[in-house]
């Protein structure tokens, strides 16, 4: 174990040159790293070339047990620091994540195919942690009005939080999770994917560089069996989960051992309404780069279900096209590609079997891509920018998550039907629509059964709004006084003849 992290310039510039330094340091417990693989290893490739870049040591019930302890152990101290303390290293570290963020979205796209000119994770994981430093000193509690003592009520920290981070945005979502966890004066263990851990483990070398004690953030890479391990474990008081549905339940079960309250962040089908009246360049423009290919298709969040109005349905179609057409799609870390590869071979095998599936089943017509990229991308998980048109409500192809660079196409003729359409789903995370009749777009908005409803643009992704799903897309919030208040829970004292 070494107690600092090699914060030489000399290894910490280039991607490559921290890939290596931080699959060697493994895990951050305490005051130290570990390469502890009681879960064994996973080989990690650079999706944009498929090469072996790097042996991850996956951590166990006995790293994050480790972690746990440190994390319980660290917790009185860091309650107890004066409030500009813990708010002055929170802004230390976003400033950190800041003058970082050019190296870190390069660390990026090696860890998980994301273009650098698409994310810039340093910049957006500051945002939250700039912004949760200034909650530090407004968490306050209340008074209850009574005539026969004095009834408070203090929020006070869980303890110890897990957080769960997926792998299409490790730096972000440390960011989205610990920082509002911290704040409010927890101590956490975060364990990002295997497929993706750079992000988050660079994360934590910035917060100890800005100053956080040991212990108050650990990080153990792992899958399912350190998942399990954070999940089960009694001191932990709260899990933040952000990942699938079907692991969400996994999650679920483990929880109800100890009766552990979750916030769940978890997948959907987002339906994009284009009304007869919208503009239809901007309308099909961001239908292809936030539905195809944005982090190609792999967002939570993303419009994939795109339903167009039957009069304007032959034009919107011939924009699609052309748009999918001119999306530039290449090596990540190229700041003229937009849309990358796709995270892992078994993603790309995965995607590519859906779309098999869609064309077998007729789920609808294959209007652009629907195959691999070759040439000088052959040896990347590079599946072209693929968009089905009238696909058939209730398909798999429609219902379901693809979680790759594939947007379905769906006809409507009026808005009491679109509605109904875009609400028959198991899913609920975002909601988008396309109209310049004002009225029309808060009607609908009011209508969608959507923890987020877009109307003519992109999400504004602000750290002070609440971000977090309907039905099956799970639930609790991050962001705003929503994000801080999953980290604290209400003790009321009540002093008797006050
Ligand atoms: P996943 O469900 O496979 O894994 C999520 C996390 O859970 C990973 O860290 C994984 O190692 C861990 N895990 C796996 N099995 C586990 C188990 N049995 N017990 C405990 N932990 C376990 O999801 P993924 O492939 O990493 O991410 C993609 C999914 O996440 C998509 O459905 C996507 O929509 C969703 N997502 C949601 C949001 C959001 O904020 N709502 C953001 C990003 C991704």
């Amino acid at each position: 174990m070494s107690a600092t992290p090699d914060t030489d310039p000399a290894h910490t510039n280039t991607a490559g040159a921290m890939i290596d330094r931080l699959s060697a340091q493994g895990h951050l417990i305490g005051d130290g790293w570990s390469a502890g693989d009681s879960g064994g290893r996973y080989e990690h490739h650079d999706p944009a070339t498929g090469r072996v870049q790097a042996s991850v040591a996956l951590g166990g019930a006995t790293e994050v047990t480790a972690a746990v302890d440190a994390a319980v152990a660290a917790g009185p101290a860091w309650r107890a620091m004066p409030l500009e303390d813990r708010a002055e290293i929170l802004h230390r570290l976003a400033d950190l994540l800041v003058a970082n963020d050019p190296d870190s979205a390069l660390l990026n796209a090696r860890d998980n195919g994301t273009p650098i000119s698409a994310m810039r994770p340093g910049r957006y994981a500051a945002s939250w942690v700039r912004y949760y430093a200034g909650w530090v000193d407004k968490i306050e509690g209340h008074v209850v009005p009574t005539s026969s003592g004095l009834d408070y009520v203090m929020p006070e920290p869980y303890g110890v939080i897990g957080a769960i981070v997926p792998w299409n945005g490790p730096m972000m979502g440390m960011g989205q999770k610990v920082a509002p966890a911290l704040a409010a004066g927890n101590t956490v263990v975060a364990k990002p994917p295997e497929i993706a851990p750079f992000g988050a483990l660079r994360f934590a070398e910035l917060a100890l560089e800005a100053g956080l004690p040991p212990g108050v953030l650990n990080v153990v890479t792992g899958g399912a069996e350190a998942g399990q391990a954070l999940v089960r474990d009694p001191r932990v008081g709260k899990v933040s989960f952000t990942g699938g549905h079907v692991t969400a339940r996994a999650v679920m079960i483990a929880a109800a051992a100890t009766l552990k309250p979750l916030a769940l962040e978890l997948g959907g089908k987002s339906a994009n309404i284009v009304f007869p009246d919208a503009d239809l360049d901007t309308a099909a423009m961001l239908a292809v780069l936030l539905g195809v290919g944005l982090l190609s298709g792999q967002g939570c969040a993303l419009p994939t279900r795109l339903y167009v109005h039957d009069d304007v349905y032959d034009e919107t179609v011939e924009r699609l096209i052309a748009q999918a057409a001119a999306l530039s799609v290449g090596d990540p870390s190229d700041p003229v590609s937009f849309m990358g590869p796709v995270v892992n071979n078994s993603a790309c095998t995965r995607i590519l079997g859906v779309i098999e599936r869609a064309k077998a089943e007729r789920s609808g017509t294959l209007l652009a891509g629907g195959e691999r990229l070759g040439g000088s991308l052959a040896e990347g998980y590079f599946v072209a920018p693929t968009i089905f048109g009238d696909v058939v409500h209730g398909s798999d192809l429609a219902a379901n998550e693809v979680f790759g660079p594939v947007l379905s196409v769906l006809r409507f003729r009026d808005e009491d039907e679109v509605i109904a359409k875009a609400n028959d789903s198991n899913f609920g995370l975002g909601a988008y629509l396309h109209t310049r009749d004002i009225g029309r777009a808060h009607r609908v908005a009011n209508r969608l059964e959507a923890g987020m409803v877009i109307i003519n643009g992109m999400p504004g992704m602000s750290p002070g709004a609440p971000f977090g799903g309907y039905k099956q897309s799970g639930f609790g919030r991050e962001g705003g006084r929503w994000g801080i208040e999953e980290f604290l829970q209400q003790k009321n004292v009540f002093i008797a003849g006050t």
